[in-house]
């Protein structure tokens, strides 16, 4: 396969994600569970024969959603509520909700409230690295297994869910390869080509991502290094999505040579420990090694900025964006410690607001064009 055959098989799962889990469904026979933001243990779901799919918004015209929700709350949240109540969830035979922020505890409940979807919710505990938060996360996991178990008609044994995991586990470290590879080579992989390549794992299954990733990367790694002209730059924040955003970066001639998005890289950064004889135990013990990030709780406050300016230097970035989502509350704590930690560090770091139903970025456009004139 080409690469560029590669590459438009992962923009069409990535612009057609209700496509691309509709013709898995027909193929595998299997039923499909929506995941939610930002860390739902879709092994689980693949472990109980069922197909997990990524539920990341988009931009419907929102019309039942504010029956619930303010327009203050953020887009992503608002999005899937509608897509809820509008019935393009209803393929979904269920759908898994996390609750680490305030809008996604309420997506939860109104979805449960609003819809006959079958509403499985998780809750991640604050203190995530002591053992009364890994024990109360596993009886939370638990209880989604026994829900997943009802839906699918089947167990899920200790066996499949370990494969699962492993699974999983791989395909972590070939998107983590490809994400370290695809920085040598920005001539070819361009912001929407490696956003395509991060997006479509939330669509397609795991097996046939896994296989085209590998590839991808293999063909990359055969190529001498290509950087492309202009900046270098690292994105962080929840997501960085949407046609029109990727063109204004690729206008202004900027390479994404790294993230810190929970939408991208952050999903991939750290594998379950298959160090416990009880694959749950393992899963719950995975979000005490998380990467620090607006709604992963440290002590530490500047871990994150830490590691932004870590990979930075390491890939040769210029500068760092950072995509608020609007209304997002846990991003907007982060900011202010990571703006102070980037300021010490000498790091230029630019802020703008991103959200799923703006269709006008034209500000956005004239903030990044004045960045890119201040970079060296
Ligand atoms: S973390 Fe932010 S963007 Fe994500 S659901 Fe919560 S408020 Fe929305």
């Amino acid at each position: 396969m080409t690469i560029d055959t590669i590459f438009s098989r992962l923009a069409y799962a990535a612009d057609h994600p209700r496509q691309t889990a509709l013709d898995y469904m027909e193929r595998s026979g299997k039923k499909a569970i929506g995941c939610t933001p930002i860390y739902t243990p879709a092994e689980l779901v693949h472990a109980a024969g069922m197909h997990p799919v990524g539920l990341w918004g988009g931009s419907p015209e929102l019309i039942h959603a504010k029956r619930f929700f303010p327009p203050f709350m953020c887009s992503i949240m608002q999005a899937i509520l509608e897509y809820g109540m509008d019935g393009t969830y209803d393929f979904l035979s269920g759908i898994i909700t996390s609750a680490p922020c305030d809008a996604l505890k309420n997506t939860g409940q109104s979805l449960r409230f609003s819809t006959s979807l079958k509403i499985i919710g998780i809750s991640h505990p604050l203190y995530r690295k002591e053992d009364f938060g890994i024990r109360f996360l596993k009886s939370e996991y638990v209880k989604a297994a026994a829900a997943l178990e009802e839906i699918a008609g089947q167990t899920i044994s200790d066996a499949c869910l370990f494969e699962s995991i492993e699974l999983f586990n791989s395909h972590r470290r070939a998107m983590r390869e490809f994400d370290q590879t695809a920085a040598l080579h920005t001539a070819v992989v361009t912001p929407s080509r490696r956003h395509s390549v991060m997006r479509s794992a939330l669509y397609m299954d795991k097996k046939e991502h896994l296989e085209l990733v590998t590839e991808l990367t293999e063909q990359l790694k055969k190529m001498p290094p290509a950087a492309a002209d202009g900046n270098k730059v690292i994105l962080t924040g929840i997501q960085y999505d949407g046609k029109d955003l990727l063109e204004i970066l690729e206008h202004n001639r900027i390479s994404v040579v790294g993230d810190d998005l929970s939408q991208e890289t952050r999903q991939y950064a750290v594998d379950c420990p298959l160090d416990r004889p009880d694959p749950i135990q393992c899963l719950a013990r995975q979000w005490s090694h998380m990467c620090p990030d607006s709604v992963v709780f440290d002590f530490d406050r500047n871990a994150r900025g830490r590691r932004l300016v870590e990979l930075a230097r390491e890939r040769g970035a210029d500068g760092i964006i950072f995509a608020g989502t609007k209304f997002c509350e846990p991003e907007e704590y982060d900011y202010v410690m990571v703006k102070k930690f980037l300021e010490a560090n000498g790091m230029p770091l630019l802020h703008i607001e991103v959200d799923q139903q703006t269709r006008e970025n034209q500000a956005i456009h004239t903030r990044i064009q004045a960045f890119t004139e201040m970079l060296p």
